[in-house]
Parts: C-alpha cells; structure tokens; sequence
C-alpha cells in the first residue's frame, strides 16, 4: 500500500514520543507489612525517584491499620532521600485529637504535603460501601479534615476526587459540590479514583471547572496486572470496566508476564491520549513495583533528572 506522501500514521504514544516538555509525575506507595516487602518498596522508591517526582504519597491503611507503619515510611523517606512525601490520612478510628496531634508531629518532621480523606469503615464493620458512621468526637470528612490539616499549619492539602462519582453520593453534581467544600477548606489539588473510562473523567473535570473549582485535578493511574483483583476493587469502588480491557486479559489468568506488558502498554496509551487533552500531570498507583511505571514516565517523556555538574563530578 502506497500511502500519501503527507500522510502520517502515528498514534498518541508516538506523539508523546515526539513532545518535548516534560509532563510532571507523582507516585502513591503503601506502607511495607514485611522486612521483603520493604526491600521492594525501597526498591522500587530507588527506581523512580530519579524521575524528579512532584511528590510520593504513602498510604493509611483502612481504619488506620495501617498508622505507625505509614509514619515510618514518611519518616525514611524525609530521611534518606530528597523526595516530598505525601502522607494520607483519614479521619477513620480517631479523635479529633489523636488527628490533630499526628498532623502537628508530621509538620515538625518536615512533611509539607497531606492526603486528606475520609477513610472507609474497617472491614469488620462493612470495609469499603459500608455504611460510614463517624466517630462523635472524631472528623466527620474529608472537608473537616482538610479543615483542622489547615488551621494547624500550611500544608499543601491534596483531596480525592471521583470521576465516576464516590460509591456513597446521590449524583455526581453532589460530589462536584463536595470537593467544592473540600476546596474551599483549603484542598489545593484533587487526585482522582483510578479509571479506565477517559471520556468519564474528561466529562468530569469540564463539570468541575464549569462549578468554578480551579485546583489542578490530577489523573490516577493504574497500571492494571492482576484483572481478578481489578475486578473486585472496581466494584468496591464503582468503577466501570471497558469490556475491551477484560477482552485484552482474557485467558492469560496464568501468564504474568504477558498481563504486565498489556498493562503497561494501556496504561502508556490512556496517559498519551490524556496528554493530547491537555493533562500534564500524572498520579501512578504504583503498588511498590517500578518497573510498568518507570517504562509509562519513558513513553510520556520523564526522564531521570540529570545530577548537577557538580554532583556529577564528584
Ligand atoms: C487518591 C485517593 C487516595 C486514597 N487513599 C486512601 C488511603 O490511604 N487510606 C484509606 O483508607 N482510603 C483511601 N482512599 C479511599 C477513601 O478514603 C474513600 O474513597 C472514602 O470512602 C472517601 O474518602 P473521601 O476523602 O473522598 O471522603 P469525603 O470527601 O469526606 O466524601 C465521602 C462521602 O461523603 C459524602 N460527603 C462528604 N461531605 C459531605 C457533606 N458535607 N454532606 C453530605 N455528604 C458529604 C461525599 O459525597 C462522599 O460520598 C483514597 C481515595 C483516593 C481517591
């Protein structure tokens, strides 16, 4: 077939292949259980911190189960690396006390940047799409949290936003007017539930900007390997799954290899097309692995920061 010569078949990786500015990126990691669990997410943190990340997020289990083990990870990641770490917290199992207490010790050690949120019921009592029922004298949510992270100290406050709308509000109109309240109570950017359905989130944030909310509304990005437990968190969370992803892992139930190489390959094409709409930065649900992330930031063109001559000679 001879083709026009002005005619060009590329696709939206190829034009991320092609853009010179380079896209900011933030990734999430989960407090390590186990002495290997730790060595892989340090390994992974290794990995991807020469990409210059804006920040890495560190998570707080359901009914912060997770507490001590998220503050430790901050800790060593303020320690022993020039990262930013976001650290998430909820309002789950807590006084408002015991929270404003954490909040305050994290701006003494140097952190600057909170994940605000709500927070599940514990699995015990209905996990995630549970009735929530607040603590009488804890946060009541995301807004009250955001609320007291302020008032303490000027913390950049990160909010999760849900472009498929969070399982437990009436309308997507209501959650918009939600983050509205978390804004206005100082969120100064939103981090959204994993999707795979782009035209949802693009109808999201033009919704979002038409309520007048103007904070930077970052896509999450999950790199989907496992399809089984995709299945089960998506419908936790209310999230669709396009019929066309469960075709692409269709009988590779015991072929891991060729799973991660499709993940990486649709998450690299839902950045690039993301990237054609005008979106520049990118939150990767990274599940303390590196490499699938590491290959995306290459086709969206983050590249290892260069040290300092100085550094460099050294
Ligand atoms: C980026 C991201 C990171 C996350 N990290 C963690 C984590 O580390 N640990 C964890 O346990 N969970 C985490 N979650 C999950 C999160 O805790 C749940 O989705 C939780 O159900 C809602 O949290 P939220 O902060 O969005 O809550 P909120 O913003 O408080 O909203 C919760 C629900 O209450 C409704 N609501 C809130 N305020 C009002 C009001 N004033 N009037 C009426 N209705 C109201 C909202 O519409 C929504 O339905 C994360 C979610 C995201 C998107």
């Amino acid at each position: 077939m001879t083709l026009p010569p002005t005619r060009r078949v590329i696709g939206p990786v190829a034009r991320a292949g092609e853009r010179t500015y380079r896209p900011r990126v933030s990734f999430e990691f989960f407090p390590p259980k186990t002495p290997a669990m730790e060595e892989s997410l340090w390994q992974a943190i290794t990995r991807l911190a020469p990409l210059d990340p804006a920040f890495v997020s560190v998570t707080y289990g359901a009914g912060g189960s997770t507490r001590e083990r998220t503050h430790r990870t901050v800790k060593r990641i303020l320690d022993e690396t020039t990262l930013k770490p976001a650290a998430h917290l909820t309002c789950v199992g807590a006084s408002r006390d015991e929270v404003d207490e954490v909040i305050r010790e994290y701006w003494e050690t140097g952190v600057r940047h909170i994940v605000s949120l709500r927070g599940d019921p514990p699995p015990g009592e209905g996990g995630i799409g549970g009735v929530y029922v607040p603590r009488a004298d804890g946060y009541a949510n995301a807004t009250e949290l955001t609320k007291a992270v302020r008032g303490i100290a000027p913390f950049e406050v990160l909010v999760g936003v849900y472009p498929e709308k969070h399982p437990e509000s009436p309308s997507l109109e209501h959650d918009i007017d939600v983050l509205k309240q978390k804004v206005d109570a100082g969120a100064t950017l939103g981090i959204s539930q994993f999707f795979f359905d782009l035209d949802a989130f693009l109808r999201y944030v033009d919704k979002v900007r038409d309520a007048g909310i103007t904070i930077p509304i970052v896509p999450g990005i999950m790199p989907v390997t496992n399809f089984a437990g995709l299945k089960k968190m998506a419908a936790a969370c209310q999230t669709a799954i396009p019929s066309w992803l469960g075709n692409l892992f269709d009988g590779l139930e015991h072929d891991a290899e060729t799973r991660r190489l499709i993940a990486c390959s649709v998450a690299a094409e839902m950045c690039a097309k993301l990237q054609e709409q005008g979106f520049e930065d990118f939150h990767f649900y990274t599940l303390n692995r590196a490499d699938l992330v590491y290959a995306i930031c290459r086709v969206l063109g983050v590249r290892e920061v260069s040290p300092a001559p100085a550094e460099a000679a050294a």
